[in-house]
């Protein structure tokens, strides 16, 4: 039996369903940017450029000397240890770190780290520490969070419930709690049907709307900063992104930033608040925290927050924690991925595809297929005509990417090319070059 016949026999796997999707890429090993198969697979093993990074979570290439490395080490020292009642220097030196970098703005500063397993747990534990925020300072009554129409937020209960009803929330809808929605800046689809050259930011009116009318009753307002991923690959307007601060502040809500696709240079900035200079109450992190070697996730509050949980009533604390909380293993990855980031500075190169992706990805916007193209940071967005998350042109244009050696893995109408930091020019040059070859050839 071949591996992947003993896959298609045992394993499921996430969003696909085994009986129509392709065979899974077997994939043996990694190295820089490229994903290689297993021998058996197609002409003895195929040489991948992996163009999404490993689900956007990979950021310096695959099995890199120095973050394998500092896994090794750390493993030789202690694996895991249980963080309520310990504590370990890798988990305190990554919060230090992490401190020291995180959005600061003149009001406030996130000061306090909390660590979970990924990106959902991140949000959830930002959801929980709103509504607790307010429970424990006597405010019962601001259990009401307010997310954008497009988000996505993960796949657990509270993460779904905060996204936007989709696909992938529909079938638990009656299990959701209900949130307050409002617009998001899609300005390609703008939902006020503006332009963005003559508008001001009108859409942002929505969010102040629900914010005047549930006034009281809000605990957060929770958003994708700068860009909104799986609900579409929203790149937003930094005016918007300043906008939703300073109605936080009117109101006198929490503002959290999901930033666990944006966060770690992914935007062209070390997080996507730095954009509009703004800080957020909470922010979520994860993906690229621990440059896609573990999962891993922190919810990042101000002093603030923090102290509202501080009481010896033990009523008041924060009930939260996952058996794997603040992993050894991850934090001492996680501390040499931010070495790595200043050691080969990380931002310059993301900013260099960044202009490389404007100059060559920009003009396929004359094709016909193409609607629209965005790109921020180390992002390269297509969207194409079609009908959404389930047009048949993804997995199409998907398995012609892979017939190439591309590894690419479009939402839908969607396409986008999001590869890790360390890709070079010319490697970049060869996979827009896939891209305009394919969607030229699409009938
Ligand atoms: N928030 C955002 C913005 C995300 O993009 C994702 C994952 N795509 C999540 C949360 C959930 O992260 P995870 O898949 O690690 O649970």
């Amino acid at each position: 039996m071949t591996l992947l016949d003993r896959d298609r026999a045992h394993i499921w796997h996430p969003y696909t369903q085994a009986q129509t999707a392709p065979a899974p890429l077997p994939i043996a090993r990694g190295e820089g940017v490229f994903l290689y198969t297993e021998a058996e697979h197609k002409e003895n093993g195929r040489k991948i450029l992996d163009g999404i990074s490993s689900w956007w979570v990979n950021i310096h290439g695959h099995a890199h000397p120095k973050l394998n490395a500092a896994l090794a080490a750390q493993a030789a020292k202690i694996e895991h240890v249980l963080f309520a009642g310990c504590t370990h220097a890798p988990a305190v030196e990554l919060a230090e770190r992490l401190i020291a970098i995180l959005p600061v703005s003149d009001q406030a500063a996130l000061t306090r780290i909390f660590y979970s397993d990924n990106g959902s747990t991140a949000v959830e534990a930002a959801i929980k520490m709103a509504l607790q925020y307010w429970h424990n300072r006597g405010e019962i009554q601001r259990t009401r969070l307010i997310t954008l129409d497009h988000a996505y937020h993960g796949d657990t209960v509270g993460a779904m419930s905060a996204s936007a009803d989709s696909l992938f929330t529909r079938a638990f809808s009656p299990l959701l709690f209900s949130v307050t929605r409002a617009h998001a800046p899609y300005c390609h689809r703008c939902p006020l049907g503006l332009n963005r050259a003559s508008c001001n930011i009108d859409c942002l009116s929505s969010l102040e709307q629900q914010l005047a009318v549930h006034n009281h009753t809000v605990a957060a307002v929770l958003v994708e900063p700068m860009l909104q991923g799986a609900g579409g690959m929203i790149v937003w307007p930094r005016e918007f992104l300043a906008g939703v601060r300073q109605l936080c502040d009117r109101y006198g809500v929490l503002m959290i930033a999901d930033e666990v696709l944006t966060g770690f240079g992914r935007t062209g900035r070390m997080f996507a608040c730095q954009h509009a200079g703004i800080s957020p109450d909470i922010i979520c992190l994860s993906k690229a925290l621990t440059a896609g070697y573990l999962p891993m996730g922190v919810t990042a509050a101000t002093e603030n927050i923090y102290n509202a949980f501080l009481s010896d009533d033990r009523a008041k604390t924060f009930f939260h924690g996952h058996s794997y909380t603040a992993n050894p293993l991850a934090c001492a990855v996680a501390i040499a991925s931010l070495d790595l980031f200043e050691e080969t500075n990380a931002l310059a190169a993301v900013a260099r595809l960044e202009q490389h992706m404007l100059a060559e990805l920009t003009p396929l916007r004359e094709l016909q297929i193409v609607e629209d193209v965005r790109i921020l940071g180390g992002v390269g967005i297509l969207e194409l005509n079609g009908t959404g998350y389930l047009d048949q042109l993804g997995p199409r244009l998907a398995a012609a990417f892979l017939d190439r050696g591309l590894l690419l893995r479009p939402l839908g109408n969607v396409l986008y090319f999001m590869p890790p930091y360390v890709i070079t020019e010319d490697q970049t040059q060869w996979a827009i070059e896939q891209i305009s070859a394919v969607l030229r050839a699409v009938k």
